[in-house]
């Protein structure tokens, strides 16, 4: 899973260089692919459920899911890049989201927010926690910052397979859910919105949309439970 992990890591970095004013979105699903393939690895998310690509690319008012094709970027957009990664059986998965060109304070913020909160989250990934311990530290901060919390997407387990038990949710009370332990891997990837925390899912079966058209921002790292910190794997 490290290895794993530093794929991805290597290849969010790729994409942030690739993603600019005039880059249609499958050109850089394209570049994703051919660089998970030299690492002798293989794409994650193509194929699963039937996804046709290896990375989700979703753009201003789409949270998660977007479907690479010929959606032209362009200056002042923000776009969240999401990608799995399997390698000798294992996985790891990591999304982030990045300006293209010059964003608006308020896409700054919603982005800013969107990594802090998710390192909240991260920081309660420690032994003898619980799963909503993660979640209310993520939904808090992200409240306090004046972003909203998209209830239908979750985080997870990650291991042998891409999605696991236990769901890890960006809202609830704490102290609740599975308790954590040493080792285990969970996804953490809080998708908050800049309006309603209401979405809904295009015709094209996969883009998940915010229901006001106000933009969405979407974090995630693979990580490890710690005894006193969590181990980012994706980092
Ligand atoms: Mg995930």
């Amino acid at each position: 899973m490290r290895q794993a992990g530093r794929i991805v890591s290597e290849l969010l970095k790729l994409m942030e260089k690739e993603a600019k004013p005039g880059v249609k979105t499958i050109t850089l699903d394209k570049i994703a692919e051919d660089f998970i393939r030299s690492q002798g690895a293989l794409p994650a998310f193509k194929g699963y459920y039937g996804f046709p690509a290896s990375i989700c690319a979703s753009v201003n008012e789409e949270v998660v899911h977007g479907i690479p094709g010929q959606k032209i970027l362009k200056d002042g957009d923000v776009i969240g890049i999401d990608v799995g990664v399997k390698l000798d059986g294992y996985f790891s998965d990591a999304a982030r989201t990045f300006g293209i060109g010059v964003v608006d304070a308020e896409s700054r913020k919603l982005m800013e927010v969107t990594r802090a909160a998710m390192n909240e989250g991260i920081r309660q990934a420690v032994i003898g926690n619980h799963v909503s311990d993660i979640s209310w530290a993520v939904q808090s901060y992200a409240e306090k910052n004046g972003l909203s919390v998209v209830r239908q997407y979750v985080g997870h387990g990650i291991g042998r397979n891409l999605h696991e038990d236990p769901q890890v949710p960006n809202f609830g009370k704490p102290h609740q859910g599975p308790k954590l332990v040493e080792g285990m891997a969970l996804a953490i990837e809080p998708m908050l919105n800049l309006g309603t925390a209401d979405v809904e899912v295009l015709k094209d079966g996969w883009t998940v949309v915010t229901k006001d058209g106000k933009r969405s921002g979407h974090f995630e790292q693979t990580i490890f439970v710690g005894k006193n910190q969590a181990e980012v794997v994706t980092a």
